[in-house]
């Protein structure tokens, strides 16, 4: 329960003195250089803290809170579940009804040719999940060299070991000792960064399939078990893929033999307009990572969608060599699998998908109008409701600003005073949108012109 007899300032102490915060500067938290905030409450896109401030947050969190805030049917489906049975292991068979509904949900609206739904708690876990199945696949197949996993600079796929390896950030393997092996990391497929600038959008896509292949061909086709990209990049930079490159890179991966990892933590149930960002681009997944908008953050759960394919091969390896040795204690916690049951409910009864895309499409013309002529703003880009600002020094020459500018971090910090949250992308200064699907014309408006009176007040 909330304690409402602590004063702002004794939570504030405790906070600093006390709780260790992801993705934060840990000294100047501690040392109060930097603004705290306690958030308490939410209603549709807008939150509220402890000193009474509103905010309509244009990320939904961490891009996860699809369905926005304050929606009770969820929140009854937890209390619920927690009433009747707060939690039962699924290890050895078990499950529990919302377990299982949910499973059979997910595989009804995913693309074709999927299977079966692991359930973990977060997209980091997920992604050690299939780092995992890609090595017990090719051990099952007799292959055991055929192991390595390709994946993107810039993409994000997580901060555990493997998964923070997966990560194409400076950010998160800087004194962590990663990337490990057997990870690698080809060309992000970004389009306004590309080498050469005389390329179209198909060439490009064609260089970084060439790329890929080269990477394939020089490590040895047979070290090469499967290459992971999010369809959309996400904390990369918010940056979609080129025409082309998704058929490019599956010819190659197919020539090969290569498993696809599709991560769809962020494009899953719905954030491009489309229920999964894999049909949306017309990608076949071996396998799907999912979290985020599964639950919509009303409770921790993630997934790894297993194409029957893969299945195949598991249930053979079970077969051969018994039940697979790989859970957690909470896989499937009934609490927040009745929370996913409710969410996804929730976004067919708003029609949410839908949304996405006219809203999205909406709102990204807004931005590009009101900023994309500005002398520091090189693109504007997006699909669904995922967009990006990005700020260059100049137009034509597309240099970065000098990371000490802080410029991103700055037109953020501008936006929030103005009551709407986004978020300043962790490498480059680009400025972030992935706000709740439920999000109206009007609202769109709200952020559309907050972040034009921000980019002036910050840039000229
Ligand atoms: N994969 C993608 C594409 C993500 O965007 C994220 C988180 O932002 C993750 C994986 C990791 O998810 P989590 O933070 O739940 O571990």
């Amino acid at each position: 329960m909330l304690d409402h007899t602590l004063s702002d300032n004794e939570l504030t102490a405790w906070d600093r003195d006390h709780f260790f915060h992801p993705s934060t500067h840990m000294a100047q938290h501690a040392r109060g250089e930097m603004p705290n905030r306690i958030v308490t409450g939410g209603e549709g896109v807008y939150i509220v803290d402890r000193a009474g401030k509103r905010s309509l947050d244009a990320f939904a969190g961490l891009y996860c809170v699809n369905v926005g805030y304050g929606r009770k049917k969820i929140t009854d489906a937890i209390a619920e579940q927690a009433a009747a049975l707060p939690y039962y292991h699924a290890y050895v068979g078990h499950g529990s009804e919302p377990s299982i509904r949910l499973a059979k949900m997910i595989i009804d609206r995913a693309p074709a040719g999927m299977s079966r739904v692991f359930f973990g708690l977060s997209g980091s876990d997920a992604n050690e999940t299939n780092i995992k199945l890609v090595w017990y696949v090719n051990n099952v197949l007799g292959r055991p060299e055929k192991k390595k996993v390709i994946s993107r600079w810039r993409g994000y796929h997580g901060s555990g070991l493997m998964s923070g390896s997966l990560t194409g950030l400076a950010a998160f393997h800087t004194l962590f000792d990663l990337p490990k092996p057997p990870i690698l990391h080809t060309e992000a497929p970004y389009f306004f960064r590309r080498p050469d600038r005389s390329q179209d959008e198909e060439q490009f896509s064609q260089y970084c399939a060439d790329k890929l292949e080269g990477m394939i061909l020089s490590e040895g086709p047979d070290t090469i078990a499967a290459f992971i990209g999010e369809p959309v990049l996400g904390t990369g930079g918010i940056v979609p893929p080129p025409k082309g490159y998704w058929d490019r890179i599956q010819a190659v991966l197919a020539k090969y033999d290569i498993l696809l990892i599709a991560d769809e933590v962020i494009t899953g149930f719905g954030r491009l307009g489309s229920m999964f960002g894999s049909d949306h681009y017309g990608m076949k997944p071996d396998l799907i990572t999912i979290a985020k908008g599964l639950t919509s953050a009303y409770a921790p759960l993630s997934g790894v969608i297993v194409s029957e394919k893969v299945w195949r091969i598991l249930e053979r390896g079970s077969d051969e060599f018994g039940a697979i040795g790989h859970g957690w204690t909470y896989s499937s916690h009934p609490l927040c699998a009745a929370a996913g049951v409710a969410n996804l409910e929730v976004v067919d009864e708003m029609d949410l998908v839908a949304n996405a895309r006219d809203v999205g499409a909406y709102f990204r013309k807004g931005l590009a109008d009101a900023v994309g002529g500005h002398r520091h703003v090189g693109e504007v880009r997006g699909e669904g409701l995922l967009a990006a600002v990005e700020f260059v020094r100049d137009r034509d020459d597309r240099a970065f600003f000098d990371a000490s500018e802080k410029v991103g971090p700055r037109v953020v910090a501008r936006l929030l005073e103005t009551g709407v949250i986004g978020r300043a992308m962790p490498q480059g200064d680009i400025l972030g949108f992935a706000p709740p699907l439920c999000l109206t014309r009007e609202e769109a408006d709200i952020v559309v012109e907050a972040t034009q009176k921000a980019v002036r007040d910050v840039l000229g």
